[in-house]
């Protein structure tokens, strides 16, 4: 079968036939992948420009760890069926570690990434153990059941930051994770959302899709202005980080209100200055936030089957895994907001 895989340290993807998925063993599943998304981790790893040296030594495999697909083989206790529909957690805890044994699983320090640590979604076959499949409903369409993992991020992100009635929320990034935030924090009954981002056209194109009309473009104007204008002078209630650059936690910290609290949820390659007086005098909280835990899950698949077509917009392109690597390129060159492969 084909696969898209990282096959070396440094820039690139292969697309090469490899040998189908072996048989399931006690527990494991093998998925009929019918819709993989390509996410901005994917991308760095494909770039190579740092922070995925943890790859190395498990080159090559295939990618992909936001998908959506069948039960095509199913090892003994498994607990599914051949032809259930299911997303994929790409998690898998360890199940011996401290943090497992204590019933943490997202504490574990042992654990895997389906599609970064082996083999994920960017293939027609892949062998996963059963528990990280999550039942979807007959109706639910593949490529959306895809976005469920990026939705679990910006949900857990804020259930994080808790968002409430009538709160007013800025999200940092107008990427897919940000437009996750920002239409979980509308679920949660933000009275406005605000998002920003810097000269970038396609992704604000799907925000407006999506219904967020209250858009700053941080290379047209400071951020502080555009939020300004917005709210009339007011600060926000909380803050949403999906940049992954650390100077944009400073400019939301800069318009979060007394003892408000801000959510970093980006991958940030650098350090971040803080001036720590107003921090303190401010009562500023800095919480992170990193994947979905399992009920989590729940509530996006819930919300995706319950208004499918709210979440639609946030797929710009779909492409057979063919022509994966011009999927890769028109995310990496921001043309494209998220990207569908389907094997
Ligand atoms: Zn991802
Ligand atoms: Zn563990």
């Amino acid at each position: 079968m084909l696969a898209l895989r990282k096959t070396t340290p440094g820039f690139g993807l292969a697309l090469e036939e490899v040998p189908e998925a072996p048989p399931p063993g006690p527990g494991d599943v093998v998925v009929q992948v019918e819709a993989a998304g390509i996410c901005g981790s994917d991308v760095h790893a494909y770039e190579w420009t740092g922070g995925y040296e943890f790859m190395v030594p498990r080159l090559p495999l295939t990618m992909g760890h936001e998908f959506a697909g069948r039960i095509w083989r199913t090892g003994t206790g498994s607990g599914f069926h051949n032809g259930d529909r299911v997303a994929i957690i790409p998690f898998i805890a360890c199940g011996h570690c401290a943090a497992c044994r204590a019933g943490d699983p997202r504490g574990c320090t042992r654990r895997e990434t389906i599609g970064l640590t082996r083999d994920g979604g960017f293939a027609r076959q892949v062998r996963i153990p059963a528990r990280c499949c999550v039942p979807i409903p007959d109706h639910l369409e593949m490529e959306l059941a895809a976005l469920a993992e990026p939705l679990g991020v910006g949900a857990e992100a804020v259930l994080t930051g808790e968002v409430g009635l009538g709160d007013t929320v800025l999200v940092l990034g107008p990427g897919t994770i940000g437009q996750a935030i920002a239409l979980m924090a509308r679920l949660a009954g933000a009275a406005r959302v605000i998002v920003a981002g810097r000269a970038d056209a396609p992704r604000f194109e799907v925000l407006r899709a999506l219904g967020f009309q209250d858009l700053v473009d941080v290379a047209e104007a400071p951020l502080r202005d555009g939020v300004m204008a917005l709210t009339g002078g007011r600060p926000v209630d909380v803050v949403l980080e999906a940049t992954g650059v650390p100077e944009s936690l400073n400019d939301g910290l800069g318009l979060l209100k007394r003892g408000g609290v801000l959510v970093v949820a980006g991958i940030h390659a650098g350090a971040l200055t803080l001036p720590l007086t107003d921090f303190v005098r401010l009562r500023h909280q800095l919480r992170a936030t990193h994947g979905a835990a399992r009920r989590t899950w729940d509530r996006v698949i819930a919300h995706l089957a319950r208004a499918p077509e709210e979440f639609r917009p946030m797929i710009t392109h779909r492409l057979p895994l063919e022509r994966g690597i011009e999927g890769f390129e028109l995310a990496r060159q921001r043309a494209a907001s998220k990207v569908i492969l389907t094997p």
